[in-house]
This record gives C-alpha cells, structure tokens and sequence, in this order.
C-alpha cells in the first residue's frame, strides 16, 4: 500500500507554461470507482487509493508529498473562433507517475476547482460528465481507439449549480500528456520561441521519442499521421467527439475532452448531438476535415520552428498537410474494409463501403448493429426499413468476400458501444444514489467485441421513446 512516487515533468518547464496552485479541497470525499486494472498498470497501489489519504487525493483535500501541482496555460481555437487563452479552468494537474514500463501518466484532477484560467466558470464538474466521461473514455480504450484514460470518480459532498442543482464529483483523468494544439497555439500567438521550442521538445521526448529534438517538421508530420488514423478510428465506430476545437485536439493523437459526445445509434453522415453545435461545424462526416483545419493551426505555430524562412517553412507544412489527405483515407479504408470483412480490399471497394453506407442512413440502420450482423452472420436486413435494400447489396458484398472473414469482422465490429440512452440512464441512477447500472455499463464495455447474452438490453438500439437526441457539455 504505498503512496504514488511523483515526478514533476512538466513543472520544470519555464514559468509561463503554467500556474503553480494546489486542487481546492471539498466539503466531504465520496470514493465511487477506482479503475483497479489501470492502476496496476500505471504501478499504483488501488488499496492506497482507495484509503482516507487516497480519496482526500482524488478529492483534491490532500496533495501527496512530492506532488507540485499545477493549472495548464493554453489557447484554442473553440468553434472556429480565437481564444488566446483558455487553460485548464477546472482541472489541476498533480505531476506524473512513472508505471512499471517505464511510460509516464500525467494525473490530472478534473473539476477540482477555480484556477486563473476558469473564466466565468465555478472550476467544478457535476457528476453526471464525471460518469459519462469515465464510461466513454474507458469504452473507447476497450474498443482499441487511443484515448485519455479514467483512473477514478470522487463525489465532492457538494453541490454545482448548473441548469439545476446537481451533486459535484471529480474525475481523474490519466494520460501520456495534457499537450494540445492549443498549448502550441498559446505559445505562437505570444511569439514566445523560446516556450515553443521548450514546449516542442518536451512533446516530442513524451510521445514522438523516435525523433530527434527541434525536429518540428518531423513532429508535425508525427501528429498529422496519429490523428489522421485517431479520426478514421472515430468514423469506424460512429463517434461523433462533438467539440473539435484546437484546444480539445491532443498532440499525441489520442481523444481527449469527452463532452457531448456521443455514439450514433441510426447511421447519418450529418450527425450531430452536441447542444452547442448549431450548425454542424463538428457533425460525423465533417471530422477528418475540421481535423485538418486544426493541423493547419499547428504547422502555422510550428512555422519558425520548422525554418527561419517563413516561405521554406509554410512551403514545408503545406506538404506534409497535404498528406493527411492519403494518411487518412488509408486509415479509413482500414478501419471501414476490415468492418466488411475484406483482408484485401482495393480502391474500387471503397464504393462498396460507400454504398452500404448511403442504403444505411436511407433505412435508418443502426451502425453498431448493422455491421456485428454482419460479423456474426445475423439478420443484418433487419436493421433496414426495406430490408431489400440490404439484400441488394450484400450479393455484391458476398461476391467479394474470401476465405475465414469472420475474426476480422468480430474484432472490428464491436458488439457493445456506450449507447447515449444507457449512458443517461447510468447518470439518472446515480444521481439517485444507485451506482449499479454505472457498474454494469462499465463491466460490459470492458469486453466490447463479445458478446453478452446476459446483458443484450445494453446492445440493442433506443426505442423512439429512449432515443437522446441531444448531449451537453454540462460545464
Ligand atoms: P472544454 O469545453 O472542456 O473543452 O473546456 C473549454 C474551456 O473552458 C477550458 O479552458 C476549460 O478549463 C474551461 N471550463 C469548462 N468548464 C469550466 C468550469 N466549470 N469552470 C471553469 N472553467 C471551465
Ligand atoms: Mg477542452
């Protein structure tokens, strides 16, 4: 039962990365999870989490020593629109710990209250996006996208105010690093080079350590390539991150900042849940391109790191931008010809991807269910209002297929996904008291690609009443 060994990477970087302050303490910590299989894996003890000492640490009422804790500077483009500074207005990093393997995890307390960065904002979380960012962000691992990780939920014993009142928790997130595009952007709008150079280096040593340092070119073509195939991984599942801005895309490629996101049940290109997302600025198919968009926001913070030459260095970004084009389509032909069972498939099979996919929205097909159908041999027609509509194209789609094309397709096309229904339901429980149906979501989704007889209601789709239509950020 040991206490966490922590090392304080990023709060050696210079002092205007970041404001040294402690989490500010709640009124009474409520352990509710500590995620048992990540913390073996990071090296902590989950009996000293879960000890007094280790909810007042979760709870942000005791800074263990060796920890210097810290709010993270950044800026960020948020629907488009410049905000030169953001930062973590609600979050407090406690250092890193080092796991068995050697990889470091930064420990960040979300919604452990007010810091310079809060804004108009209380720098508090209710427990409602506590709980959907653990179920989410865990099922995402679980389904094999790289993703910010879960490593505990506290109850804060107070209240948040928010379009009602609501009990207040805090969520520990985990991760490689807290590096957004938007701590680049910070930095660049400052023409601070110094800070960039520092602030390059460190994100290239945490998660691009193949290249050599100052090599901003290598690590834009490093970041292009991770979220290039990150995006693809979305699109493969039908999420939908919901809040695309530059300060919610992570340098190392992996998803971070679970608000009202969501998984679509009927497939729709155009989808959109957030609330806040009017026009559908972040809507499914618009993913990939508002990703480059936010690239783009990189490479030109990256300009007089890649070349003293502003010409040379736009002239050098433009071409490794250029490349998400083919970066992604490959990544997304991956993802969509292993989800039909094709070992081999070629550029004219993208049309029959394609093709199911507009026969999908026309029939209101369920993504999820439509492709485990397939991968299992089930009534995949089923899912369609004219079931001929898929009978039509799965002759063309049998005539593809070749050999044993069931373990790929199982293993593409998960059985479990956090439907939004079962996530509100989890939330409605537990703001009750009842912590049961959160357990369960979170038990089934550890294994999302077998099936679970035992718990179909969480496969199946909504009915028309269970249906969510909308997700907020809930900030
Ligand atoms: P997000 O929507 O989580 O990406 O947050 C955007 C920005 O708003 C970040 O700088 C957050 O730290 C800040 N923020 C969000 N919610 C709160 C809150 N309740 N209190 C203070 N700052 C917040
Ligand atoms: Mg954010």
């Amino acid at each position: 039962m040991s206490t966490p060994v922590f090392e304080n990477h990023y709060a050696t970087l210079p002092a205007q990365f970041y404001t040294r302050l402690n989490p500010i303490p709640v009124a009474s910590p409520a352990l509710i999870k500590v995620n048992d299989a990540l913390a073996q894996q990071m090296g902590l003890s989950s009996d000293w989490l879960r000890s007094d000492d280790g909810v007042a640490m979760l709870a942000g009422n005791h800074v263990p020593e060796g920890a210097a804790p810290l709010a993270q500077v950044y800026a960020g483009h948020q629907f488009g629109g410049w905000s030169p500074r953001l930062g973590d207005g609600r979050a407090n990093l406690l250092g890193e710990v080092r796991g068995p393997d050697g990889q470091l995890w930064d420990i960040q307390l979300k919604g452990s209250g007010p810091t310079p960065y809060s804004r108009m904002g209380d720098g508090r979380a209710w427990l409602g996006p506590v709980l959907r960012e653990y179920i989410v962000s865990e099922a995402m691992h679980a389904l094999g996208v790289p993703t910010t990780r879960a490593l505990a939920a506290v109850g804060t014993g107070e209240t948040v105010l928010r379009e009602a009142p609501f009990p207040g928790a805090i969520l520990t997130r985990v991760a490689p690093s807290h590096i957004r595009v938007g701590t680049f952007q910070y930095f660049a709008a400052q023409q601070d080079h110094d800070a960039l150079e520092a602030l390059l280096n460190f994100a290239i040593a945490r998660h691009y350590p193949e290249l050599d340092q100052n090599d901003a070119l290598g690590f834009l073509s490093a970041v292009t390539a991770a979220q290039a195939k990150l995006v693809a991984q979305w699109m493969g599942l039908g999420f939908i991150h919901g809040v695309m801005n530059t300060d919610n895309t992570h340098i190392g490629g992996i998803t971070i900042d679970y608000g009202p996101c969501a998984f679509m049940d009927a497939y729709h290109s155009a989808m959109v849940f957030s609330s806040i997302d009017q026009f559908g600025r972040y809507a499914y198919q618009a993913q990939p391109e508002i990703l480059v968009w936010n690239l783009a926001q990189l490479a030109s913070s990256l300009l007089p790191q890649i070349d003293p030459d502003t010409h040379t260095a736009v002239k050098a970004a433009q071409e490794v931008l250029q490349g998400f084009g083919t970066a992604y389509t490959d990544a997304w032909k991956r993802v969509f010809f292993a989800k039909i069972g094709l070992h081999d498939g070629r550029t004219e099979d993208v049309a029959l991807v394609q093709d199911l996919l507009l026969r999908m929205a026309e029939n209101q097909a369920d993504f999820t269910l439509t492709f485990r159908a397939m991968a299992t041999g089930g009534p995949a027609r089923d899912q369609f209002v004219d079931p001929t509509r898929f009978d039509d194209w799965a002759k063309d789609w049998h005539a593809r297929l070749d050999g044993d094309v069931q373990t790929l397709m199982q293993t593409a096309n998960p059985a479990f996904i956090p439907r939004n229904h079962r996530i509100e339901e989890a939330i409605q429980a537990a703001v009750q008291g009842d912590f049961a149906p959160f357990e369960r979501l979170i038990h089934v989704l550890e294994t999302p690609y077998t099936d679970q007889p035992d718990h179909s209601d969480l496969q199946t789709a909504p009915t028309k009443q269970q249906i969510v239509r909308q997700t907020f950020c809930g900030t």
